[in-house]
């Protein structure tokens, strides 16, 4: 028997609609790249969303079709988002902070068509310009006057929207449409393509509001320091609107100072960013002797949040941590640590011991950890094994099926973590099964530095590990076995390197074994590896 109930879709174009008509005078605030403060509203938002939908149509973007974006955190990055996501197209943000050849390997692998960018990336297109495949029309997050000089035939932003219709339709097509394209370094081999559906953001949006996950409200003010670019800016993109709360979006600067100027100006209430941003603004707080009166909560997650961070927020300022877990692939929320409550009482200690694991994932999100053979493991807070999740807004696949079938026989996705759950649910990270390093919240892929490194005619074999880091958590190491009869220098190693990967990827520093550790199959043993760097002490650290 059926339930009689209407159909209504979960498309991700209701959420701005629902902001427009119960919350149309809330703000969003955007700090400009030339530094400028801009202010609209979510009634305002709306119709320019409706505009960009219209420009999209006029350029032949329809149901499908990919919209790339490479920009910080803006009002008109909101539009481009929700204009596009509205006609049924499938918004593509790409991270760029990518080398240039990978921005155009996944641009061209993602087939997108209109390529939407703040000036600050025109350096880069430019240069992949000849590379890009399949981007027919560009356009510059820019207005007439400030509009840079390009050899793209580039648009202005404001020009390719003003004095447009705002009536294009939106929505009508099934709930599990995709919406959101988001490619993912954290995997081996190429970066893979996550394709979110209108139903499973829409679903991660209802989850993440709530209390016990970020908890949110239209009288919050929401500053994401996280990248739209990196899975939606932890959903906030749609979770504020959906509540209604003032966005205030930081644009390029995410230094101390800068951050400290809009929390102050703006009373932002929520915000979230991975631990290396708060350690900026801790020390810049701290030299100045500032506070924080208006902060109630922070999200920090990315990477494990060390205790330092974790005690400063909650004792030196009175701002609630909550210490999330999550993936590209997990849309991104995963597990939050807010305090269950039989520790609501607990002494302090014991709160911030909790607080450091990874939390508890809310209602839509099922987690298990599993031996290697994949039977399950029990939850007593002691063994670790891989971490397993499932639920409404997890991955069941990348894009155009790469990296093959990723669920086990219960349809659970391997995280690539490692991890021990308690009774509670409360899940902690103790290691990580994938072979990649992360910096400052963003991905260094070790195999790519690996098989750079190995090209050296004075190297026989090359292994990348992270190695912890006080700012950015993780920096890679490179260690090299010489080749019979070489003794190649640090400096030989990284010239090598020098060009071929982004410039933060370059390793901090170079270490020379007699042999690097292979495992039985004749792959280099990392745990091996981590196990005999694991007191190793960076110059840069
Ligand atoms: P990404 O897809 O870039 O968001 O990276 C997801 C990965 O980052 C996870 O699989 C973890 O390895 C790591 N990660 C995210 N949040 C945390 C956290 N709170 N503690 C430890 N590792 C984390």
């Amino acid at each position: 028997m059926q339930g009689i109930m209407q159909d209504w879709s979960l498309t991700v174009d209701k959420i701005l609609e629902h902001a427009k008509r119960i919350n149309p005078n809330r703000e969003i605030v955007t700090r400009r790249v030339n530094g400028e403060i801009v202010r609209t509203t979510y009634s305002d938002l709306y119709d320019l969303s409706k505009q960009v939908s219209s420009a999209l149509k006029d350029e032949g973007i329809g149901l499908g079709d990919r919209v790339a974006t490479l920009g910080w955190n803006s009002a008109r990055h909101m539009a481009s988002w929700y204009g596009t996501m509205g006609i049924g197209a499938v918004l593509h943000t790409i991270n760029p902070r990518l080398h240039p050849d990978q921005i155009a390997w996944i641009a061209n692998h993602a087939e997108d068509k209109v390529l939407i960018f703040d000036t600050t990336f025109l350096p880069i297109i430019e240069a992949i310009k000849d590379q890009l495949e399949t981007v027919k029309t560009f356009v510059i997050f820019a207005d007439a006057a400030s509009m840079p000089e390009n050899t793209l035939g580039a648009v202005a932003f404001d020009l390719w929207t003003d004095g447009r219709t705002k009536d294009t339709p939106w929505g009508g097509f099934p709930e599990d449409t995709a919406c959101g394209l988001c490619y993912t370094s954290g995997t081996t081999g190429n970066p893979k393509g996550v394709l979110y559906s209108h139903r499973s953001n829409v679903l991660h949006t209802l989850v993440t509001m709530n209390k016990d996950a970020m908890g949110m409200g239209a009288d919050d003010v929401v500053l994401p320091v996280v990248p739209m670019f990196h899975a939606n800016a932890w959903g906030l993109a749609l979770s504020c609107p959906a509540t209604g709360a003032n966005m205030v979006m930081p644009g390029a600067q995410m230094d101390g100072a800068s951050i400290y100027e809009l929390l102050d100006s703006e009373k932002v209430t929520i915000t979230a960013a991975v631990p290396t941003v708060w350690l900026m603004l801790l020390t810049y707080l701290q030299e100045n002797n500032l506070k924080l009166p208006h902060l109630k909560k922070v999200i920090i997650g990315g990477s494990a949040i060390p205790e330092k961070i974790l005690r400063a927020f909650e004792q030196d300022y009175e701002v609630e941590v909550i210490h999330a877990w999550g993936m590209t692939e997990t849309s991104p929320l995963g597990t939050l640590g807010t305090l269950p409550p039989h520790l609501k009482a607990a002494d302090i200690d014991q709160q911030m011991e909790q607080k450091l694991k990874q939390g508890r994932p809310p209602f839509g999100v099922e987690l298990k950890i599993v031996d290697d053979e994949g039977h399950d493991l029990a939850h007593d807070g002691q063994v670790s094994g891989r971490l397993m999740v499932r639920g409404a807004a997890i991955a069941a696949g990348y894009f155009k099926g790469d990296g093959g079938d990723v669920l086990d026989d219960q349809g659970f996705f391997d995280t690539g973590d490692v991890a021990n759950i308690d009774a509670y649910g409360t899940m902690q990270i103790t290691d990580r099964a994938k072979d990649v390093i992360k910096s400052g919240g963003e991905w260094i892929s070790s195999i790519d530095i690996e098989n750079i490194a190995v090209g050296h005619p004075k190297v026989a074999n090359a292994a990348a590990i992270g190695i912890y880091h006080p700012k950015w958590d993780e920096r890679p190491l490179l260690i090299i076995q010489a080749a019979e009869g070489e003794s190649p220098s640090k400096e030989d190693v990284l010239a090598q390197l020098d060009g071929k990967i982004a410039k933060w990827w370059t390793p901090d520093d170079v270490a020379f074994v007699d042999e690097i550790p292979l495992g039985a199959t004749g792959k280099i043993n990392k745990l091996a590896l981590r196990e005999m760097f694991k007191d190793y002490t960076l110059p840069t650290a």
